[in-house]
Parts: C-alpha cells; structure tokens; sequence
C-alpha cells in the first residue's frame, strides 16, 4: 500500500535525547507577520547569548534553541510567555512528542475578575483555570493562576459561572498577551484576517436564488472547528501528561522564577485595586445560597 504511513523506529540513543534535553522547540503563530529566521536571530540577540546559543530551523514555522546549560534555559523560559513583532510563538522545552501541531503549549499568567468575593477559594479557582488548560501554578491571593494554554484554540476572555441557578460572568486576563483575534480570539492573525465569519445576520439572499447561494456558502462556525479535534483528544492527554511529568520535575524552580519576575512588575496597584473592585462589584449580584457551585 503506497499511501500507508511509513513506520518509524525509535533507536533510544540517549546521547541524543540527552542533548534536546538542553532545547527549546518553538513555533511562529502568526505566518503573515512573523518570519522564523528573523525570529531567531532577534530572540538570540534579545538574550544575549550570541555566545551560547545554536538554532535549527526545523521547517513549518518551527524552531530548536540548543543551550549549553541548564541555568540560561531558566533564564529564557522566565522571560515568557514570548512574543515577536507583537503577536505570540510558542517556546517550550523540547519533549519526545510525535504530532504534526507539535509544539502547542503557551504558560500564561491568568488573571480572574467578577468572580463574587465569597465564592473566591481554591476549589472555584480550579474549576474556572481547569476548563483554560492544565493548571501549573495557583495564587489565590492574587487571584492568578499560570496555566498551560492550548495555542490553536481560541483565548476565552469571559465565561459565565453559575452558583444555583444565579449566574455571573467572570473576566479572564492574559498577563504579557500581545496582538490576537479580538473577534475569534485566536493568536494565529488578527481581526482584519479573522476567517470566522460574523455572528451578525447575514444579509437575507432573496429566496429564489436562496438555494444556490446555501450550496455555495461557508457554514457558520466552520472556520471555528477544530480539524481532527476528536481524533486528536486523545494524544493531546498524553501530551497533558507528559507535561504533567514534566513539570513536576521542573515546577518548583519554575514557580519561584516566575514569582521572580511577574511580581510586582505586572501587577501594579491600579490592577490590584481594579480587582478588588471588579470583585465588590460581583458582590452587589446577589447570589442563591444554595452549596453546590457548577459551571457552565
Ligand atoms: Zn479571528
């Protein structure tokens, strides 16, 4: 059969696996405005390791940083989540991870407001930052939570919670997020690309030609689906696992690096009183007292 995939195999040659151990993999999201070679040379220079990093090309928009040690990956990774010419890319570290989309993941800084002050605890945190994506790191303090966005799906930016049968809607804030799809919400283009077509009405085509035009048009939301998503759940839990190994490794240093930089610098006063407000402001809802807590 000439169109049966092509088996591979893997040969475990350890030196090799040892030495991606010391990469980043990375990904342009936004083809019209990025340029991976260009990328490659600037985040290098931005670094200021001219010195210490080599690069690979991979093809499709993907790229290999190879380091020399362990501590300027750390140095790197505290630095994201990444961006060039104003829109995002992806840069993870390499793992063993066989899928076309590969690498996928975007570690942001979620910021939650509107959520009603009473209903603020650990457990309403992590149903809201669970439905985002794996969740690495929870501040309930600061009401933020570093989580593991999925690049292709959209950003959701408000989502509606439910306590009984009151209902309220929360705001979710990306910490660092730079240009995106303020009608879709995806990172891969902007508005004036958006492929999805408007949720307003359309112009009704008279009826008579009707018919031809239906054949003929996009369906509503087409754009919208994810290709493969079905077949794709699947790997992507292994790869949510991998991660998961993965961090529990690297989770604690993470957490303090990121701690490191994050605090202070991007949540200033303005934003945390704008939170406190937000959260007052949830309160003035007034919520069913009923013990069950669901979300939609
Ligand atoms: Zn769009």
């Amino acid at each position: 059969m000439g169109s049966s995939p092509i088996q591979l195999v893997e040969l475990g040659d350890s030196h090799v696996l040892t030495e991606l151990r010391l990469s980043l993999i990375g990904k342009i999201l936004n083809p019209k405005k990025q340029n991976d070679e260009k990328l490659i040379q600037y985040m290098i220079n931005k670094w200021g390791m001219e010195d210490r990093i080599t690069a690979n090309d991979l093809g499709n928009g993907k790229f290999l940083f190879n380091f020399t040690s362990e501590e300027d990956i750390k140095e790197v990774l505290r630095q994201g989540p990444f961006h060039y010419n104003y829109c995002m890319f992806v840069l993870v570290r390499w793992e063993p991870i066989v899928h076309d989309d590969y690498p996928w993941i975007i570690p942001f800084w979620v910021q939650i407001t509107g959520l009603p002050l009473h209903l603020w605890n650990v457990d309403n945190l992590k149903r809201i930052g669970g439905r985002l994506g794996h969740i690495d790191t929870m501040e309930l303090e600061e009401g933020r939570m570093l989580i593991d966005i999925d690049s292709r799906k959209p950003l959701q930016f408000t989502r509606k919670v439910t306590l009984g049968d009151k209902e309220v809607t929360i705001q979710i804030a990306y910490d660092l997020l730079f240009r995106h799809c303020s009608t879709c919400g995806r990172l891969t283009h902007e508005k004036e690309y958006c492929p999805v077509v408007k949720e307003e009405p359309r112009a009704q085509i008279p009826s008579k030609r009707a018919g031809v035009f239906a054949r003929v048009q996009v369906p509503h939301g087409h754009y919208d689906r994810q290709p493969l998503q079905r077949n794709q759940s699947l790997r992507d839990r292994e790869h949510d696992r991998q991660v998961d190994v993965l961090s529990r490794q690297t989770d604690v240093s993470r957490t303090r690096d990121n701690r490191d930089i994050y605090q202070g610098t991007h949540m200033n006063q303005k934003q945390r009183k704008r939170r406190v407000w937000d959260q007052a402001r949830g309160m003035l809802f007034p919520t069913s007292t009923s013990q069950t807590t669901s979300l939609s």
